[in-house]
């Protein structure tokens, strides 16, 4: 029997943690206790101390079988800092290197192993297994054994053999997505005995999520989105490989560091890639899904999806990806209706009807989840069958400021009507091509500019009728049969028969929308907190191993937020243990003492606040004049001179030009460019100490007053 003491000193001195996370007791003591146990929790939640701590703690060996080469790589190097002795053993080893393994297995040498899962077809590895003393398996990513998931894995179904060989040693499966099905098809797919099943809520507490349909390329939204994480690291992904390559060249032209990663490139060039991505050498990696399987990075900002990925899980996944230190992380979703049915058409070769209409309820999923209002967080988790309460602050739909609702119900009873007059057999598409009264070939065919609703939807946009129709996908008044025809629903007869209304808010109507110009000059990053990364990229380097495993962002913002410069201070901070005190400590400590000094601080925290709003002027000729200048294709210097005004003035114009979407983002930043990069670097960093401690409002005031009096 283990010491319950002992399970929390580890904790504390090893890794580094004061108390627990959610789960990961029960998680710990199951394992301690021999019982398997089958964990769905969150990516983030904390889950490899789970099986990692009892792994100190029992007398063998325990092996993990992981499916991917990185974030085993990874993982052992976290391990290795700690002082905790791992290995792995995988195709990037040749043979010489597996020997050496098996021999520092054999010297019982190894606490952890981290296996690939097709080591298990290799001859003689059960056995070889059979030989040693083997505390517990541990299996990652379990949802792969499931048929039903959507990563089904073929080598994973050989590890239902482990418990024929090893009917006494416990295993622990771990997955960060399973719907209820595919939950118990891992504990038979497995023959887990009696597991105990920790089901963790579905939900990303520090995920702000949010969805919007794509205008054009969505390329000014992606900036739009940007515009405030001009420092930080995150992933875009994008549909085609093409895409990936323009994304990337719109950044940095937009001042980013950004470079592409897909299944095009050479394995040299992704590899470097992944590796200067991993080593915050650059920020934004744009991919496509080709990138972040497994991926351990802590400190990914955002993820923004350029087009719809094509199920819950794919999503769910990709997002969670951002965020794993906890600390807060945003996702955009960009999409459209096209989306979906270039998707739909990718799956017209799957021969399956079976599986292909498996798919096609995912995608259709995919869709109505991007363009509902409900909360998001709410959504997904009732995907995987988890009931849970609107998250009130972490999506776009509940944040929302309360949107002009418009009564949608005549058109909708014009649509409904129009599905049940085509006998509830067509699609989308051409159902919206009778109400648009369209003289198409197809509509000829089917006789159905005869029908009574054909043309009596003109005066509206395929766009309009594109957001009705998702609308009422929303509320459930219709869903898509066989061969994508929609189908009415009990609901929607309702309101078809004139019982119930149908709203919808105005900004989803199929009109594009532009957000207000908002300067937003908050920023998330703590003060030294450049210098702080500054040492660790320093260390990283020396060493050799990627940033978060010297000290996660997580770790560097306390660090900043305490400066804590004595060894009792230090160890205070949840996720420092005594080796990363020994390890870092004293270098650290040297620097936040010099950083102390020099701002002369002694525990008061100096705060930085400034928020503007601009108010929308009224668009006067003045400003019109000016768009006509640029329409000519003036810089905003010519502008001012033309005009013989300060470009500051110009500046201005542009901005009520753009509020009142006379301008695009792009047009904007074009425009603004060249005058920021003008802009005096010495001068700019002046006034950025400055704007430390006075607002904008206040320093143009004694600017001028200093000129009066002083000058
Ligand atoms: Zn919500």
């Amino acid at each position: 029997m283990i010491p319950q003491n002992k399970k929390y000193e580890i904790l504390n001195n090893t890794f580094g943690h004061k108390a627990f996370r959610a789960f990961q007791e029960g998680a710990v003591d199951a394992i301690l206790s021999k019982q398997d146990l089958l964990t769905i929790i969150p990516t983030g939640a904390g889950k490899s101390l789970c099986y990692q701590l009892p792994a100190l703690l029992l007398d063998g060996l325990t092996v993990v079988i992981s499916p991917l080469i990185a974030l085993m790589n990874d993982q052992v190097v976290a391990l290795q800092a700690n002082n905790i002795e791992a290995s792995l053993i995988n195709s990037s080893l040749n043979q010489e290197q597996i020997e050496s393994v098996i021999q520092q297995i054999k010297n019982k040498e190894i606490k952890i192993l981290y296996v690939a899962p097709e080591r298990f077809q290799a001859n003689g590895f059960l056995e070889f297994l059979s030989s040693i003393d083997i505390s517990l398996f541990v299996i990652d990513e379990a949802h792969c054994v499931s048929e039903w998931g959507h990563e089904f894995r073929a080598d994973y179904q050989k590890l239902s053999l482990l418990k024929q060989h090893f009917q006494t040693t416990p295993i622990a499966a771990f997955t960060a997505t399973a719907t209820k099905k595919v939950q118990q098809n891992i504990v038979s797919s497995l023959n887990l005995n009696n597991p105990l099943i920790l089901r963790g809520e579905t939900k990303r507490e520090n995920l702000t999520i949010t969805a919007t349909k794509r205008v054009g390329n969505g390329h000014s939204q992606l900036i739009e989105f940007l515009k405030d994480k001009k420092n930080q690291t995150g992933i875009v992904y994008t549909f085609t490989r093409r895409e990936t390559q323009s994304v990337v060249n719109f950044l940095i032209q937009n001042g980013f560091s950004a470079k592409a990663y897909h299944a095009g490139l050479s394995n040299e060039i992704r590899e470097d890639v992944y590796k200067e991505f991993i080593n915050d050498e650059i920020n934004i990696v744009v991919a496509t899904i080709a990138f972040g399987m497994g991926i351990d990075k802590s400190n990914i900002r955002f993820v923004v999806h350029t087009s719809m990925p094509k199920t819950i899980e794919n999503y769910y996944q990709e997002i969670g990806r951002a965020g794993r230190d906890g600390l807060e992380s945003k996702t955009l979703l960009l999409y459209t209706k096209a989306d979906e049915i270039s998707k739909m058409a990718m799956m017209d070769d799957i021969t399956n009807l079976e599986y292909r209409k498996l798919l096609e309820e995912k995608l259709n999923f995919m869709y109505r989840f991007a363009s509902s209002s409900n909360c998001r967080h709410k959504t997904i988790a009732s995907y995987f069958g988890d009931e849970i309460d609107p998250c009130g602050s972490k999506c776009d739909n509940c944040t929302k400021e309360k949107v002009e609702q418009v009564d949608i119900t005549i058109d909708s009873r014009k649509f409904l009507s129009t599905v049940f007059r085509a006998n509830q057999s067509f699609g989308q598409n051409h159902l919206v091509d009778i109400l648009r009264g369209s003289k198409n070939q197809k509509i000829y065919q089917f006789e159905h500019q005869k029908l009574s609703v054909y043309g009596i939807g003109e005066d509206k946009s395929k766009n309009e009728w594109d957001a009705i129709v998702d609308r009422l996908f929303d509320i459930d008044a219709i869903s898509v049969g066989e061969y994508r025809a929609i189908k009415l629903t009990p609901y929607g007869l309702k309101v078809l028969k004139g019982e119930d209304q149908v709203f919808i808010d105005k900004d989803k109507m199929g009109v594009i929308t532009h957000h207000n110009f908002i300067l937003d000059t908050s920023d998330d990053e703590p003060e030294f907190f450049e210098e702080l990364k500054a040492l660790r990229t320093e260390i990283s380097k020396k060493e050799q191993v990627p940033a978060y495993v010297v000290f996660s962002d997580k770790i560097l913002v306390t660090l900043c937020q305490t400066l804590p410069t004595t060894k009792e201070e230090f160890l205070a901070i949840d996720g420092i243990g005594l080796a990363k005190w020994e390890k870092y400590g004293e270098i650290f400590v040297q620097l936040i003492a010099k950083i102390k000094q020099q701002n002369n601080i002694q525990d008061n925290i100096i705060e930085i606040k400034q928020t503007q709003t601009l108010e929308i002027k009224k668009l006067t000729k003045t400003y019109l004049d000016t768009l006509e200048l640029i329409e000519q294709n003036n810089t905003i210097e010519q502008i001012a001179k033309i005009k013989g005004v300060q470009n500051s003035t110009i500046v201005s114009h542009l901005k009520v030009l753009y509020q009142h979407q006379k301008l695009s983002q792009e047009q904007l930043q074009h425009l603004l460019n060249p005058i920021k990069e003008q802009f005096p670097a010495e001068l700019k960093n002046s006034i950025e100490s400055l704007l430390l401690n006075y607002d904008i409002k206040t320093l143009k005031s004694q600017l001028s007053l200093y000129e009066q009096l002083f000058i």
